[in-house]
């Protein structure tokens, strides 16, 4: 059983707020900040460039990787940190196609749905006007998606957890599906990773990605990482071909040679202060059971759904009612949904916005309890009942919602 109250005393959370937003960018683990700090000074700052070798910056991306992978059944050595998660997307979804292509270029279809964060289908369509092989970006509605896995899908680009809705896919059933069909799959993990729990070899998924600042609260900007399976990982032909992808970057030599496996997926120097932070987030995560994990999320969301339409009428659930169907978010849907959000974070709540009309709040368990849920539910309530919200300084729109 894990002690969340332990847990809890790891991160830095400012006094008189309710932080709903991990979903979106993780709070700061204390040992965060004390590894940055320590890496300026006994590394950077002493050993200088012979840091590389020395602190061992070099491997950092790859022992980074497989302490990510211990969290999303990933096997070792076949997950590696790097770039941002549209660049991996471009990366997975690349290297998918080109396999495909190989053994079928019939196939035309890139497979998403209409719940995909709009960063994996702009970098689609992007790839499919750099590669010129009259590739179709289909996109149908998330219901949908098992129907229109067909012959002519080439490979399917979902995410497992819808970013608005928290909608969960079925990755087992879908990329069997995906498979029976001669399809691969990239999966793209954004909220699911540290969410609930993810078993990639399990589910024989080929190729998977993600971002690290936040359930795994890497920080803001925290590099990406990138899972190919076994099966892929000396065949995949990376798209990104930078230098410390290559067999021997040090060899300087003119022509490209993918690297070993996984190694392929580096691009350029990896930001080591950033892995720094992240390396020391993640440390959080050891002895966490990720299935007590989620008990805990379905509790915390059912009791939140539960407090919320039994007290804000004017508030319609945006995400699927069962526990089993959704990530570990809740939305709530409301024309002035904008303002609402501004006059709770106003409030110290902090949860946040989607276009068009989504509240959307991250449930937690490493450190948010059901004290929380109750409380932020008592002063949004508040808010909506006595349309607080309705002030003008809450529905000017920032640049970040
Ligand atoms: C958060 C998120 C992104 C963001 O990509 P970055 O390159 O890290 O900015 C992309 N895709 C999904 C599904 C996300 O949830």
């Amino acid at each position: 059983m894990t002690d969340f109250t332990t847990t809890r005393s790891l991160f830095h959370l400012p006094d008189g707020i309710i932080y709903l937003d991990g979903n979106s960018l993780g709070p700061l683990p204390k040992a965060a900040s004390q590894r940055v700090a320590g890496m300026m000074a006994d590394e950077w700052g002493t050993m200088l460039i012979r840091g590389w070798n020395e602190a061992g910056w070099m491997s950092l991306p790859r022992r980074i990787g497989d302490r990510i992978g211990r969290l999303i059944g990933a096997p070792e050595g076949h997950v590696v940190m790097g770039d941002t998660l549209s660049i991996k997307v471009y990366q997975a979804l690349a290297s998918a196609l080109d396999i495909v292509h190989e053994r079928d270029a019939s196939r035309r279809v890139i497979l998403s749905d209409s719940g995909n964060f709009p960063s994996d289908l702009y970098m689609a369509e992007g790839l499919i006007r750099t590669l010129d092989r009259d590739y179709e970006l289909k996109v149908v509605a998330p219901e949908d998606v098992e129907a229109a896995i067909d012959e002519r899908v080439a490979a399917t680009l979902l995410t497992e957890v819808d970013y608005r809705t928290g909608r969960l896919h079925d990755m087992k059933a879908l990329t069997a599906k995906a498979h029976a069909m001669g399809a691969l799959t990239v999966w793209d993990l954004a909220h699911s990773a540290g969410a609930i729990p993810v078993d990639l070899s399990g589910a024989d998924a080929d190729f998977a990605v993600g971002c690290t600042y936040k359930y795994l609260n890497g920080g803001p900007g925290a590099p990406a990482f990138i899972y190919v399976s076994p099966q892929w990982a000396d065949r995949a032909r990376p798209a990104l071909s930078g230098w410390l992808g290559h067999e021997q970057p040090f060899a300087f030599d003119q022509s490209y040679r993918p690297g070993q496996g996984i190694d392929r997926m580096r691009v350029g120097t990896p930001p080591i202060l950033a892995l720094a932070a992240l390396d020391a987030a993640l440390d959080a995560w050891e002895g966490v059971d990720l299935g007590e994990i989620r008990r805990q999320s379905i509790a915390l969301c059912d009791l939140f759904i539960a407090e919320v339409e039994g007290r804000c009428k004017d508030l319609v659930l945006g995400s699927p009612r069962e526990g089993a169907r959704r990530g570990s978010q809740v939305s709530f849907l409301h024309d002035e949904g904008y303002a609402i959000m501004q006059a709770l974070i106003a409030r110290g709540v902090i949860g946040d916005f989607r276009a068009p009309n989504a509240i959307r709040f991250g449930f937690t368990p490493l450190y948010i309890g059901k004290e929380d849920v109750l409380a932020a539910v008592d002063i949004l309530s508040d808010i909506v009942k006595n349309r607080l919200w309705d002030q003008p300084q809450f529905k000017k729109k920032a640049l970040v919602t």
